[in-house]
């Protein structure tokens, strides 16, 4: 049944990648931070003695507490964002649907998405909305109130409601992808300030095109636009409506050719971002509306179609999948380089910092001692038990720091390799 097929994709999910990435470096950071605590406390227990260990160095080991926090933090709430574009209508909201496996965004005909909608998971089952510059969390319990909740605000396009739903009913909630639907680009002039809002930080972008209809000169501008800004934007096109070919049998090869052709052309002559043989793996037909139907019949235990389907949907169903597949690669890579390289960097460079002033504060009570080796009993004593202290906890730290600075590298550079 569902479940078991739900189980499976589960554990072979490229989605993985991230997931499993992610609770590594959130576990390192632990450490990272208790290691940090330790060294704190150790040059507090010496505070007194301003010989051994000078103020400067004390702060700037304690100015590790916080920039660990806030990394931590950040961390914490790390995602993979993938964006939907193209023209109102093109079925942006149903491939949303789709792949989430529920009627979550409202779509259609009186259903015209007038702001920038982004679905993400919430903890504790809840389902609920935030609109841009509130914190009140309005409870949505099906579409229809979703799509009531959304008119009665006045959304000026640029905005942003966060839609939460309850992380358990998709697996793509669970694994933290956020979906962002964006209102048509056909309807904007505002693209510079969509791209600046919404888009520098997209691991992905899917533009969902109109099969029935070329490539459309707004849709092409928008991603020029955001090639400008982003270097090598990841972007897969999708031909949606690709049911509809189904009534044309006579020109679908050719039809799909032309598709085909352009999109590729448009990736790598245009916009430049991929080679026209990898161009071609960005490319697909499907039909969100039957993938999503398919999908709700499957969830209730029903054949993925009654006999009532338009021909070829089982090929335009193994291609969203095949879509699913690749964009799943695609953006958990990529959200693992982007998201988490920079902080393992950083990282190694605390671990390294406190390495060498712990060396620092060894090296200098050695010369202490070696230069006071005539005074008092009682100071010779004090030094002696400092100086072991010192010993005892670097060499422990030493190798703690050693061993997690190796780690940290080699996990994330496994993970940036996987
Ligand atoms: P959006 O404005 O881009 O978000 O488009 P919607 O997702 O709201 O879809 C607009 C209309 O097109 C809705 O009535 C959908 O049911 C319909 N639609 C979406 N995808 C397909 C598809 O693959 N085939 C067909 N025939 N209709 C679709």
């Amino acid at each position: 049944g569902q479940h078991r097929s739900n189980d499976l994709r589960t554990d072979n999910s490229p989605l993985q990648i991230f997931v499993k990435a992610k609770k590594k470096i959130n576990d390192i950071f632990v450490e990272i931070d208790d290691y940090v605590q330790d060294a704190v406390g150790f040059m507090h227990s010496l505070r007194d003695d301003r010989d051994i260990v000078n103020t400067q160095e004390a702060e700037t080991i304690e100015s590790y507490v916080y920039k660990v926090h806030a990394i931590r933090d950040v961390l914490k709430r790390d995602h993979m964002k993938v964006a939907f574009f193209g023209r109102t209508s093109n079925g942006k909201s149903t491939v949303i649907n789709a792949m989430l496996r529920d009627k979550i965004l409202p779509s259609g005909i009186g259903h015209t998405t007038n702001c920038f909608l982004q679905v993400e998971g919430s903890d504790n089952g809840e389902s609920y909305l935030i609109t841009e510059g509130s914190t009140e969390k309005q409870p949505v319990q099906s579409v229809g109130q979703l799509g009531h909740a959304l008119c009665k605000e006045k959304l000026c396009e640029s905005h942003l409601v966060r839609i939460f739903w309850p992380r358990e009913k998709c697996l793509l909630l669970r694994d933290d992808v956020v979906f962002v639907d964006s209102p048509g680009v056909d309807v904007t002039p505002n693209l510079d300030e969509w791209i600046d809002k919404h888009c520098l930080d997209a691991d992905v972008f899917v533009l969902v095109a109109n099969a029935e209809s070329t490539l459309m000169v707004t849709e092409k501008n928008f991603f020029h636009k955001v090639s400008t800004k982003l270097s090598k934007p990841n972007i897969f096109i999708l031909n949606n409506r690709w049911d509809a070919s189904a009534s044309e049998p006579e020109f679908f090869d050719q039809v799909r050719a032309q598709h085909q052709e352009r999109a590729v052309d448009f990736l790598s002559k245009e916009l430049k971002v991929y080679t026209p043989k990898d161009a071609e793996e960005r490319v697909f037909f499907i039909s969100a509306k039957e993938t999503l139907q398919a999908r709700l019949q499957e969830q209730r235990g029903q054949p993925a179609h009654n006999g009532a389907l338009a021909d070829g949907f089982q090929n335009r169903y193994f291609e969203f999948q095949d879509f699913e597949r690749k964009f799943e690669e695609c953006i958990s890579k990529s959200a693992v380089k982007t998201k988490f390289e920079q902080h393992s960097q950083r990282g190694k460079h605390i671990a390294m910092e406190i390495r060498s002033t712990l060396d620092e504060i060894l090296e200098r009570t050695q010369k202490m001692r070696s230069s006071q080796l005539t005074v008092k009993k009682e100071v010779h004593d004090k030094l002696n038990f400092t100086e072991q202290q010192l010993m005892l906890l670097t060499q422990e730290m030493k190798d703690k720091i050693h061993r997690m600075v190796e780690d940290v590298e080699q996990r994330v550079s496994k993970a940036l390799n996987e």
